[in-house]
């Protein structure tokens, strides 16, 4: 029977860590003709380390990532714990900082000794009104190797740039490739600037979508939504939305609980194959429907 070959569908799903709610999210799911990933600790694992430190000429290198990490001390995002973690690596004394703000998916701020230093992308520094100089170039090249680099500007003065870079996880391009095999198209969305995530997206073989503001993640969603069901796999409390936009939402890895009630699937391994396997569980599933 229908409900008989859906149920032994789900329970062989659970068996491998993959999660589906019901019998619609599974059937959608091997339906889809588009996943869209989040990048960060979703294709990544989400944990960049700093590759490169530049301060601008007349600055010191200490001084600027002690400013950066004491303005991102507030801040639980993945590339506030690199800097700080690069800080405390060198041994360094971080000066006070009040009044941190998030300015989403650009920049953190805050008041150190009557200056505001800000941390944030290039596109953030120069909407600030930041003349680069040479750091905009070094950011570039910098982009250019898949890294992510943020400006540190105090009172709006270029204090120099922190570059990182977030190593795609191990079986990210073999998960991309197998959806290619099954006829699915990956489409990487990231608020990451687009040299970055074209440099990423290239290594894993999948088109990208970058400089994203959360509400501009939602559009795309709408948009490849014309085409076809379209599975969004994203792992944190800010892909809750993009989940939720997605015909099926699927939450991966160690997941936060807000991405696990928002999603209609998990796969609670982190592995991007996880997503194809779940794409050919459905197909199997609805093969011993028909
Ligand atoms: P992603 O979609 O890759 O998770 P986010 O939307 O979280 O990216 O952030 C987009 C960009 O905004 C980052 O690449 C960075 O330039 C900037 N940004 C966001 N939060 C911070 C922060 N805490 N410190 C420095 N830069 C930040
Ligand atoms: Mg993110």
């Amino acid at each position: 029977s229908v409900p008989a070959a859906m149920a032994s569908g789900l329970s062989a799903g659970a068996r491998r860590g993959l999660l589906v709610k019901g019998g619609a999210a599974l059937e959608t799911i091997g339906a889809a003709t588009t996943v869209a990933f989040d990048k960060t600790g979703t294709l990544t694992a989400g944990r960049p380390r700093v590759t490169d430190v530049i301060a601008a000429e007349g600055e010191e290198e200490a001084v600027l990532l002690a400013q950066a990490a004491a303005v991102e001390s507030g801040s639980s995002h993945p590339l506030a714990k690199a800097i700080m973690a690069e800080a405390e690596a060198r041994g360094l004394a971080l000066p006070a900082a009040t009044a941190q703000a998030a300015i989403a998916g650009k920049a953190v701020a805050a008041s150190i000794g009557g200056a505001r230093v800000s941390v944030g992308s290039p596109r953030h520094a120069a909407e600030q009104g930041a003349v680069l100089g040479p750091l905009a170039e070094a950011a570039t090249r910098l982009e250019g190797e898949g890294k992510t680099s943020v400006l540190i500007l105090s009172d709006r003065r270029p204090l120099g740039l922190i570059a990182m870079r977030d190593e795609p996880r191990a079986d990210a391009a073999s998960g991309i490739a197998v959806l290619k095999g099954l006829g699915v198209r990956s489409v990487m969305l990231t608020g990451d600037n687009a040299r970055t995530g074209a440099a990423i997206a290239a290594s894993l073989g999948m088109e990208v979508k970058a400089e994203l503001l959360p509400d501009d993640k939602l559009r795309e969603i709408a948009a490849l939504r014309a085409a076809g069901d379209v599975i969004m796999v994203g792992d944190g409390i800010n892909d809750a939305p993009a989940l939720a936009a997605a015909s099926v939402g699927v939450a991966m890895g160690g997941g936060t609980d807000v991405a696990l009630e928002t999603a209609d699937a998990a796969v609670l391994k982190d592995r991007v194959t996880g997503v194809a396997e779940l794409v050919s569980l459905s197909r199997a599933t609805m093969a011993n429907v028909k």
